[in-house]
């Protein structure tokens, strides 16, 4: 008998859901398909009626109105899932229903929270005998609703209790399911942020190909459209690819004009993309690439300085007469795209070592394959990279890898001079092209900025000859003194 069978005997929910705006009806209706007897409680309730009449022939729910009726109707120990607004809002909830749980009882959430907050409520809510479980939760609400990308965080008992559950309501890739345990306390939401911030860099680097494409090129969105199409044949095969095709495609009913043309160019963000930059700067993890993509959207909703700099001199607008020029910006995008995942996953890896959370590399990559916004051929690739070695210090030697990018590099070079030549702003191919750069030269100016430090405040440099600090006498006879 399994999970579902033995609930609906003992005539009460495996799980409930609280929140059911889109993410957690669509949850609610995923879990309801998939077997398992939901029980459903929202603060307006009217949300709750709505969803048993469009959708209660879909499987088992138990509506409930109050608080106390909800977590009556859950099986022990109790499945709550919570899917409200971010911030003050899970707090809340949290705060109604604890007082109303039993020990070993178990609280998800699967907002978009910041890790941090989800350490501290982990924390404060294992005080009192409860589990939490942050959650994270990535597709949108097509995937909460078909099989979402699931990256739950908690102790090791709670996913026993509910990752069979997740496994089985969450995408399936070559029957594998895109749900894992990552690793405790925060860990879940520390890997969906870096989710997010890598699919802002991976959308920052599509959207350059196409602005080079169109102005390099001079194709026009419908052309441009054939060959994002034509892409997503090949190794660039993804969700975001496909998806960029299909908007490129679009034309603007009210006008006739390319869709594209019509929407105002200034985009807008959440927060997740800056968290990741944030955490970044804490952790001393370089992630130029995520930076460039959350700072891209930033210079683009800055109408004022946008428009005070209209009168700025750029050069002669220029067409590059090179067949083969599409295929160029294909590589530059590919081995852009292989930086913004190394620093991606080099970031997880230093979150994984500074909170002791021991998450496995490979098995992000595994679960970001179905699901979610970033899902991609291309994940299956990172998975082997972590498979032959999990302790690799950059993706970007893994062989596979280090072999794609031999291949673009040149393009690479070359996409990102013609885009500085012509004027085409290209801060992710630039930025990502600097960070390989960088950590293939065999000696960085960085010996240069000691020397300043030094000279300015007495910082002090290390030598590459001998061990210890060192100063030298700037102001006096420049002598060299062991700090
Ligand atoms: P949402 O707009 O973020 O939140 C609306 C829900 O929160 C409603 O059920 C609302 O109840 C409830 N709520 C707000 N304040 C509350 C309070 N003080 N006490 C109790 N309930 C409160 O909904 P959503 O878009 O479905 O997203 C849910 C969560 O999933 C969010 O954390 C979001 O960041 C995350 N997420 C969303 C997506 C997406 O594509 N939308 C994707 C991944 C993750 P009422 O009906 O009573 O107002």
């Amino acid at each position: 008998m399994d999970k579902a069978q033995e609930g609906k005997q003992a005539g009460k929910a495996q799980i409930g859901v609280t929140g059911l705006a889109v993410m957690g009806r669509n949850l609610a209706r995923n879990l309801a398909r998939n077997g398992y007897t939901v029980a459903l409680h929202n603060r307006t309730t009217a949300k709750t009626k709505a969803l048993v009449e469009e959708f209660g022939d879909e499987g088992d729910f138990v509506p409930a109105e109050t608080a106390e009726e909800f977590v009556a109707a859950l099986e022990r120990p109790r499945r709550l899932v919570v899917m409200v607004k971010a911030g003050e809002p899970t707090d809340a909830v949290i705060e109604e229903f604890a007082p109303l749980l039993e020990p070993g009882d178990m609280i998800v959430d699967g907002g978009n929270a910041h890790f941090a907050d989800t350490r501290r409520r982990e924390a404060a809510l294992r005080e009192r005998g409860l589990h939490f479980v942050g959650a994270g939760v990535s597709g949108g609400e097509e995937g909460a609703l078909n099989g979402p990308s699931i990256m739950p965080g908690g102790s090791a008992e709670s996913y026993a209790a509910l990752g069979p559950m997740f496994e089985k309501i969450a995408a399936q890739v070559d029957g594998t399911p895109c749900c894992v345990h990552v690793g405790p306390d925060g860990a879940g939401h520390f890997v969906k942020m870096v989710h997010n911030g890598i699919e802002y860099a991976d959308m920052q680097l599509i959207a350059e190909s196409y602005d080079l494409l169109r102005h390099a090129a001079g194709l026009d969105p419908a052309q441009i459209a054939e060959v994002f199409r034509t892409w997503n044949t090949g190794r660039l095969e993804s969700y975001l690819i496909e998806i960029t095709a299909e908007v490129l495609a679009h034309t603007d009913a009210a006008t006739g004009e390319p869709f594209v043309d019509v929407v105002l160019d200034q985009a807008e963000q959440k927060g997740t993309g800056r968290w990741t930059v944030q955490t970044a700067l804490d952790l001393g993890v370089p992630v130029g690439g995520i930076a460039e993509a959350v700072f891209a959207r930033s210079v683009s909703g800055h109408a004022d300085l946008r428009e005070a700099a209209q009168g700025l001199p750029g050069p002669a607008p220029e067409r590059v007469a090179d067949a083969g020029f599409a295929d160029k910006v294909e590589q530059a995008l590919y081995a852009s795209k292989i930086v913004a995942y190394a620093q991606g996953f080099h970031q997880i890896a230093a979150g994984s070592a500074e909170y002791g959370w021991d998450i496995d590399l490979g098995a992000m990559a595994t679960i970001w394959r179905g699901g979610c916004i970033i899902r991609a051929r291309f994940l299956n690739r990172i998975r082997e990279a972590y498979e032959a070695d999990p302790a690799m210090a950059t993706l970007l030697t893994d062989e596979y890898f280090a072999d794609a990018l031999a291949g673009a590099q040149d393009a690479w070079r070359e996409v990102t001079a013609v885009a500085a030549r012509i004027g085409v702003p290209t801060p992710g191919f630039s930025s990502a092209l600097a960070y390989y750069d960088s950590l293939r030269a065999k000696r960085l100016p960085a010996a240069l900025v000691q020397g300043q430090r030094d000279f300015f405040g007495a910082h002090t440099y290390r030598r590459v000859d001998r061990d210890g600090s060192f100063h030298t006498l700037w102001g006096g006879d420049r002598s060299e003194v062991e700090a």
